[in-house]
């Protein structure tokens, strides 16, 4: 799988973005599917309004007693027979999920999907210490046979065509011949997949929410590779962000009511499966062995910020990239990291800080349509606002790499503006001069190269709104 970058070049790789044709229409065709589909199921707006309110308040419940929860999920896990692990960091949970594997004599491995995997790089991590982890998920399949990363979080290869697919599996997948039936397809990747699932020595997934009050580890999917993964290999291995904690069962039914909904149009998941623990004597099914491992990388940090902190109440549905006009037209490969579109343009800076991640909260046009969106009323945009401040302005500790995007070109050019705006005067002047002046003024200069690169030339006007006011009478300002 192709390593993310640990520095973004967002303006360069969505300018390459831009110019394919193939991609856009990919993301364009998908994206358009996938509004209308949400669009339809919150058609009744009272019913979205209180729901959102709902799951903005379980999260923000949650993660009110984030540390205290975390305990109580611990101890409940415990008693319920599932070991649980701490990192600090993916160096560290990388680290325990192999000392897991090499304990049990792990070397096949079948993987349900995680976001959270993706952030700490586990397949890179496993394979280069002989451990051979296989996506079960058909879209993580996919790009595993690709030698790519997920470009949305929810449809990992969103970007990729049945074309594209078509000529990847009989490329890859032995004795495949090339074929564009869809269902051909699926079969032909469900058939691959089948004998790794009972090959398998241990299952890995990601968690959705995890019931602090049961000790319950909750996972949605469609495709039943989640269950299999999970019941099927003696050993498994969930993996998790600290903040997706919940306080109650009863919490999980309003989330379950907003994600899938948010996420695909659809009213609930084929499949949800809820883990409380390895197999009982008796049972005929599910592991004897589970662990859980709770990940910080950084969210810890955030969790200080009470601002910020709001970041972490995502339930990761992807709606506020589906809806997003950059995301929608350069797609997920675009954005270097782990999570793309407004999430990760929120969550990425935080966990990796500004100093390497700091252009992706200026890959906005903070039109808040992911704010319109967000089932949990995530504030993306003020959050953005906030995360651009403190790349030049730090002002919390929590946020990694603050002040790391200040330039001397930057801090004179505002310094400059701010003397301009608080001078009527020099205000005055220099209007003056610009409407004089300003159409003389050659489209490549720097101050309007970027600008015209597709744009027409701006036609200075030549009075200001204040001579035009007082012509009209509409102003008592005489100087
Ligand atoms: S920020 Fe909101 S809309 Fe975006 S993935 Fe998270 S929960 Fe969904």
């Amino acid at each position: 799988m192709a390593v993310e970058a640990r520095t973004s070049d967002f303006g360069g790789k969505a300018r390459v973005a831009l110019n394919d044709p193939k991609l856009r229409a990919n993301f364009r065709r998908a994206m358009d599917g996938l509004m209308s589909k949400r669009a339809a199921q919150f058609s009744d707006k009272e019913e979205w309004t209180a729901l959102r309110a709902r799951g903005a308040a379980v999260r923000a419940r949650a993660l009110a007693r984030l540390p205290e929860l975390l305990e109580q999920l611990e101890a409940k896990l415990t008693a319920n027979g599932v070991t649980v692990h701490w990192a600090e960091t993916t160096a560290e949970a990388n680290a325990v999920v192999l000392e897991i594997l090499q304990k049990a004599g792990a070397r096949r491995v079948i993987k349900g999907k995680s976001m959270v995997t993706e952030e700490m790089h586990l397949n890179a991590h496993l394979e280069a210490n002989g451990i051979r982890a296989v996506e079960s998920d058909l879209g993580e399949y996919i790009i595993q046979l690709a030698g790519q990363a997920p470009s949305h979080i929810v449809m990992p290869c969103i970007h990729m065509n049945k074309v594209e697919i078509a000529e990847l599996f009989a490329a890859r997948i032995e004795g495949q011949p090339y074929t564009e039936n869809v269902d051909e397809l699926t079969a032909a990747a469900r058939k691959a997949l089948r004998d790794r699932f009972a090959d398998a020595d241990a299952g890995i997934s990601g968690v959705n929410f995890a019931v602090a009050e049961t000790g319950t580890l909750v996972l949605i999917e469609n495709e039943g590779n989640g269950r299999l993964s999970t019941t099927l290999p003696p050993l498994h291995i969930a993996v998790t962000g600290i903040e997706k904690v919940l306080e109650k069962l009863d919490d999980v039914a309003p989330l379950l009511s907003l994600l899938p909904r948010s996420a695909t149009g659809q009213v609930v998941t084929t499949y949800v499966n809820m883990i409380s623990g390895p197999r009982k004597p008796g049972e005929k099914d599910g592991p004897k062995e589970v662990h859980l491992v709770l990940l910080d990388n950084g969210r810890s940090r955030v969790f200080c910020d009470t601002e910020l902190a709001d970041t972490l109440r995502c339930i990761r549905c992807a709606a506020c990239m589906n809806h997003c006009p950059v995301y929608t037209r350069v797609g997920g490969h675009t954005y270097s990291f782990t999570y793309p579109g407004p999430i990760g343009k929120i969550l990425t800076p935080q966990i990796e800080g500004l100093d390497c991640a700091g252009d992706q909260p200026h890959a906005s046009t903070l039109c808040g349509a992911c704010a319109e969106v967000c089932p949990v009323q995530i504030p993306i945009p003020d959050l953005l606002a906030r995360l651009r401040t403190e790349a030049v302005h730090p002002t919390s500790i929590a946020v990694k790499g603050g002040g790391s995007g200040r330039s001397l070109a930057e801090s004179l050019g505002w310094g400059g503006w701010t003397a301009l705006y608080s001078s009527p005067l020099i205000y005055r002047i220099s209007t003056r001069l610009l409407g004089l002046f300003g159409n003389l003024m050659p489209a490549c200069t720097p101050m309007l190269r970027e600008w015209t690169r597709i744009r027409s030339k701006p036609k200075f006007a030549a009075k200001s709104l204040h001579e035009l006011a007082r012509e009209r009478g509409f102003s008592n300002d005489e100087r």
